[in-house]
């Protein structure tokens, strides 16, 4: 039973829906792509180059990556759009296993963020894992205000929000940051939000390292390691926290 649901996992995740046929550098004059929503247009097409000129430069590329993924690096971080993983550590398909959220949490309560650490740690293989938070952070922001109020909102305001967030799916998102804002809490009170996103990412490498996943490993001779970092969205830098884990 759970080798089957394995064999089934690694199907769905190494070698995703074939298509019949490949682009082709030849292609690219025929991306022309239009449907009744304009605004995913220009992915398509965007896709469609993307994977000629792919194709073009290295025919074998997309063919080997279809059949197996050795991924080294699994990334956990935010959902940001501006933070993306394979863009700013200039890598390619195949280099990074991935879990984003918003924030870049790992709780340890969390399904699906410890369904990746298990996979990518245990079966994909990856020797690193890292946590990384970002400046300007939406969820952290957030998050940073719930204790530190820009401005006193009147009372009947924040029941306004309360009963909103109860009918529009807001009490997701609000579940989820819970535990960032007890993190906010627990920082001194002329903390900033800066310092907020770096104790994110500590408590991040912190849950990561108390997982059961990361336990099993470490006891199997498993040579993984986790980090912390914080990625700059005005330079484009990563700067790595000193706190990395290894094997015990
Ligand atoms: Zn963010």
């Amino acid at each position: 039973m759970k080798l089957t649901l394995l064999v089934t996992l690694a199907t769905l995740l190494s070698a995703s829906a074939r298509p019949t046929s490949r682009a082709t550098a030849d292609d690219c004059a025929v991306c022309t792509i239009k449907t009744p929503y304009p605004a995913v247009d220009s992915y398509l097409n965007g896709n469609c180059r993307w994977a000629a000129a792919t194709n073009k430069r290295d025919p074998t590329f997309l063919p080997t990556l279809a059949t197996a993924q050795h991924p080294p690096l699994l990334w956990i971080g935010c959902a940001d759009s501006r933070v993306p993983e394979t863009v700013i550590t200039k890598k390619r398909p195949g280099d990074i296993f991935v879990h984003r959220n918003i924030a870049n949490q790992f709780h340890p309560e969390d399904d699906s963020a410890n369904a990746v650490l298990n996979y990518g740690v245990l079966h994909v293989g990856v020797s690193d894992v890292v946590v990384v938070g970002h400046t300007s952070c939406g969820g952290a922001k957030a998050a940073y205000e719930a204790v530190h109020p820009p401005a006193a909102a009147p009372a009947g305001h924040r029941r306004d929000e309360a009963a909103a967030a109860a009918n529009d799916g807001s009490d997701h998102l609000n579940r989820f940051l819970a535990p960032l804002i007890d993190i906010a809490k627990g920082l001194p009170g002329n903390s900033t939000i800066d310092d907020l996103i770096v104790a994110n990412v500590k408590k991040g490498v912190e849950n990561v390292v108390a997982s059961i996943t990361i336990k099993a490993a470490w006891a199997q001779g498993k040579n993984v390691t986790v980090h912390g970092w914080v990625y700059h969205l005005d330079t484009g830098l990563i700067t790595d926290l000193g706190v990395s884990r290894g094997r015990v």
